[in-house]
């Protein structure tokens, strides 16, 4: 894959500018910062995959529109499509997912598809945080019949992982810059970017169902990542 690398803080990241790209954006701070960056640094035209549950609608919908929004308004770039992929029941997993991305390839939509999975803090960090909802480790499990996403961590291993960013699928057209990047990691290029008080306060990473929209409950799993990497929730 033809990529221009860039490096902000300790992470690099590479664009591809030949043709279509994907980007995974989930309403969160990672995804977010991976399409204010392709937009900014030369991506040519970018297709901006949003995965909405039905039943959680309420919570992702408002910070993915935003999110894009703020990019537009922030880069100037204006060549990309929104593309929005219902999941019903809460039923699709990560290699599902990544399938569907394999396709879109395949089918010529998009060249490569970026996502924004970060691995987690250090261990010693999350030693008195909530403790993560077993499925978020079921959801990472690999297909059965042996799909090409080949990631399965324990939570041991969730931390700095040292496996290569296009590495996890066999065509090499799925890329996880963040891989083995932390969220402290990822508010150093908010930071770089001047970014903190735009882009920064329109993500959501609160996973209470209770509150909609760009709300953080302060108490669940991913609140405690948010302010152990930036010093703020919003
Ligand atoms: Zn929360």
């Amino acid at each position: 894959m033809d990529l221009n690398y860039y490096t902000f803080g300790n992470t690099s990241i590479g664009i591809y500018t030949k043709g279509p790209v994907g980007v995974f954006l989930s309403g969160g701070a990672d995804s977010a910062i991976l399409l204010y960056i392709l937009m900014k640094f030369g991506a040519n035209k970018i297709i901006i995959y949003n995965l909405l549950h039905d039943r959680r609608e309420h919570l992702w919908k408002e910070p993915m529109q935003k999110t894009v929004e703020i990019c537009r308004q922030l880069t100037g770039f204006k060549n990309y499509d929104v593309k929005v992929i219902q999941s019903i029941n809460g039923s699709m997993r990560i290699y599902e997912i990544n399938q569907y991305f394999q396709q879109q390839v395949k089918e010529g939509i998009v060249d490569i598809v970026y996502t924004g999975i970060s691995a987690f803090p250090p261990n010693d960090v999350i030693v008195n945080w909530p403790t993560l909802p077993k499925w978020l480790y079921e959801s990472r499990k690999p297909n059965q019949d042996k799909s090409p996403w080949g990631m399965e961590f324990s939570q041991s291993e969730m931390h700095k992982r040292n496996v290569s960013p296009l590495a996890l699928t066999w065509d090499k057209t799925i890329y996880n810059p963040f891989i083995n990047k932390d969220k402290k990691d990822i508010a150093s290029i908010y930071f770089d970017q001047n970014l903190v008080e735009t882009l920064f306060p329109v993500t959501r990473s609160c996973e209470n169902d209770s509150l909609s929209g760009i709300q953080h409950c302060g108490n669940c799993w991913w609140c405690k990542e948010r302010e152990w990497a930036f010093g703020r929730l919003s």
